[in-house]
This record gives structure tokens, C-alpha cells and sequence, in this order.
């Protein structure tokens, strides 16, 4: 007898970058923050560890959502908490989508769990390429593609991974307008952009911006995300996730966070001109660098294959990312690191040049 539905037997899972086990790396894979939480968020986290771990934690997260409703200028029923954003993202297929009938619908190149998710529920999906220079399409060239006005989902990633580039407010407003089904704002790296787009949440009905601590808050190992919206669309996908998605020491550690914004404020300021200076530095050796919004930058090597690029920097133990995908593969995906391993990895890639 057959075990696992075809359905599931045919699936290709998410492939997420290497997290290599050793010291003396110079991680630029995966788009983490170089710096640690703070030293109060450490130091809560760390009064928590006690016997209170024989206690479920808070199921609503409550606190969490009233600081971070606060924040936002919205209510806590317009925020909803998850383990890590990526779990939201996949519970609003399935609070929105009909399988095997509705879209799910998003640009590429943009992130790349969008298809994996879409597969998973049974979705159709509507992938729309994005200008050759990763820019919005204008609505009138969404009029003459593929796009669907009409979609149940619509993911976009804004500013967007992995080419690096932003969207303006503006420009995703007339999206979100134009759209009838629901609307997806995946801000995971807007801390590093110019502007958000957080009051499409509060103006569209259709509308939810995602954003995460992982990157700019340097607590991918705690796992929180949120959503904001309408109480409507909270609370669909309120109904439908685990009792307790959110672990205890997640919850105090994005708590403690949110007391300790200046700390963090400080390093998105560092990893902005960092990035600036990397961006220049590359360009000086041949690379063709994107404009970026995040912490990461997505670059055209010279003279070898992108991919040969990444072999030779895993060599010299700098991990960078690449990506098989046909807009992409040309490139390699580098996240800003300290101001040392930007220089090892400068270093690196001039070693490299000159054999
Ligand atoms: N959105 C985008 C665009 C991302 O790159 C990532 C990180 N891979 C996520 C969402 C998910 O982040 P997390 O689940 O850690 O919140």
C-alpha cells in the first residue's frame, strides 16, 4: 500500500543555505545578522531559562502583540506572532487559497520558499518576471503579462531577495490596489531600506506586511515573525495555526528586543555603510553590483562562472550564496558581514583575481 500521497512523493522542499559546523568561516550565506541580540536581550533570555520551561508558554503571545501593535500604531488584533515568518507565510495559503483550484502569485526572481509553498498546498502558481533591471513592472505592463488581477495570494517581497533592490511605497500601493485577492508584503529586510511600507497594512483590507526578527533583530535561532493587517484577515489565520506556535524563550527574547531598539538601530546604520563600502569595493574589482535596500548584495562576477566563484570562495572559507535559477545564476548572493569579514572576503576574492 502506498505510504505518501503522490502529491507529497513529487515535492521538492525548500533547500535552505549551508550552516557549516567549525569555526574560521566567513558566513555570507544566508543573509544573518553579523552582530549578536544585545546584551539585554541575552541577559532575559538567559533569566528564563528556569523552571518556568515545565510551562506552556503564553498561546496568544499577548504581550508581544500589544508592544508590537504599539509600535505599528495598530490594535492587537491586527497582529498576529509565528515561528519565524516563514510559518505565517505558509499558513496564509492555507487560509486564503483554495487548493487545486486558486493562484498563488509572485514575481521572480524573488524568494524562493513562494513555489515550494504554493506546490505544498496545491496551488496554481503565477509567476510574473520582473524587469531586467529586478524593477516593479508598471501596471501597464502587468495588463499585458500574465499577471492576475485576481489571485488569492500575492506575495511580494519588498525590498526584494535575493537581487537586493527596493520598491517604492508609491509604486506598491497601486499594486495593492489593483489586486482583489489577498496581498502579501514580505518586508524580512526593510530595516535596511530607505522606506516601508507598513501603512498599506493599516489603509488596504487586502493587505498584510510581514516582517520578522531574524534578520535585523539577529534572532533567526528564536524564530519569530509577524503579520499585520485587518482583525478579519488575523483572525482567519489566527483560527488555524498551532495552540503554542510560539515558543516561551522566543517570545522574551523578541519582548527584550523591542525594550532595546537604539542597540539595533545603531548596527542597521553600520551594515548600510558597510554595504555601501562592499558595494564599491566589488564594483572596483569587476563585479556588477545591484543597488541594495538590504543586508545582503547580489553581484555579477567577472571573467569565471558564478558558481565557480562560489566554489573558490568556500575554498578560502568564505560562504556566499547561489542560486541555479535562470535570472539569478550569473550571480552570487553576498550578505554584509563585520567590517573584518568583509575584508577577508575582499581579500579573498582579490586572491582569486590574480592567479
Ligand atoms: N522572507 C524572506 C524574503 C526571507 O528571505 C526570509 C528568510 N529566509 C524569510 C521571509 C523568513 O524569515 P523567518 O522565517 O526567519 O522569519
Amino acid at each position: 500500500m502506498k505510504l505518501i500521497r503522490k502529491q507529497v512523493q513529487q515535492l521538492h522542499s525548500y533547500v535552505p543555505g549551508e550552516q557549516p559546523e567549525g569555526r574560521g568561516i566567513v558566513k555570507l550565506n544566508t543573509n544573518e545578522n553579523p552582530y549578536p541580540p544585545s546584551l539585554k536581550v541575552l541577559g532575559e533570555v538567559r533569566a528564563a531559562v528556569d523552571e518556568r520551561m515545565r510551562l506552556y508558554p503564553d498561546p496568544t503571545a499577548q504581550e508581544l502583540r500589544e508592544t508590537l501593535a504599539k509600535l505599528h500604531g495598530v490594535s492587537s488584533s491586527n497582529v498576529i506572532v509565528g515561528n519565524g515568518s516563514d510559518e505565517l507565510l505558509a499558513l496564509a495559503t492555507r487560509a486564503f487559497v483554495e487548493p487545486g483550484k486558486d493562484a498563488i502569485q509572485y514575481f521572480t526572481p524573488s524568494y524562493s520558499l513562494y513555489p515550494v509553498l504554493a506546490n505544498i498546498h496545491n496551488a496554481t502558481r503565477n509567476e510574473v518576471a520582473l524587469n531586467e533591471d529586478f524593477s516593479l513592472p508598471t501596471m501597464g505592463e502587468l495588463r499585458k503579462s500574465q499577471w492576475n488581477f485576481k489571485a488569492a495570494l500575492t506575495y511580494v517581497t519588498t525590498p526584494n531577495a535575493p537581487s537586493g533592490n527596493g520598491y517604492t511605497t508609491a509604486d506598491l500601493e497601486v499594486l495593492c490596489k489593483a489586486q482583489k485577492g489577498v496581498m502579501i508584503l514580505d518586508e524580512a529586510y526593510v530595516d535596511f531600506a530607505k522606506e516601508h511600507a507598513m501603512a498599506l497594512a493599516r489603509k488596504h483590507s487586502n493587505v498584510l506586511v510581514s516582517r520578522t526578527f531574524s534578520k535585523a533583530y539577529s534572532l533567526c535561532f528564536q524564530r519569530i515573525g509577524y503579520f499585520v493587517g485587518t482583525a478579519k484577515l488575523i483572525s482567519a489565520l489566527d483560527k488555524i495555526r498551532d495552540s503554542y506556535n510560539v515558543n516561551g524563550l522566543g517570545q522574551v527574547a523578541a519582548l527584550a528586543t523591542l525594550k532595546d531598539l537604539q542597540y539595533y538601530r545603531t548596527n542597521f546604520k553600520e551594515i548600510i555603510r558597510l554595504r555601501e563600502q562592499v558595494g564599491s569595493a566589488l564594483t572596483s574589482v569587476g563585479f556588477v553590483v545591484v543597488p541594495s535596500q538590504t543586508n545582503f548584495l547580489l553581484a555579477k562576477p567577472p571573467r569565471l562562472t558564478a558558481r565557480t566563484w562560489q566554489r573558490k570562495l568556500r575554498e578560502q572559507n568564505v560562504l556566499v550564496r547561489w542560486f541555479s535559477d535562470l535570472r539569478v545564476r550569473d550571480y552570487l548572493r553576498i550578505t554584509i558581514g563585520t567590517e573584518q569579514e568583509m575584508g577577508a572576503m575582499i581579500g579573498a576574492i582579490k586572491a582569486i583575481l590574480k592567479r
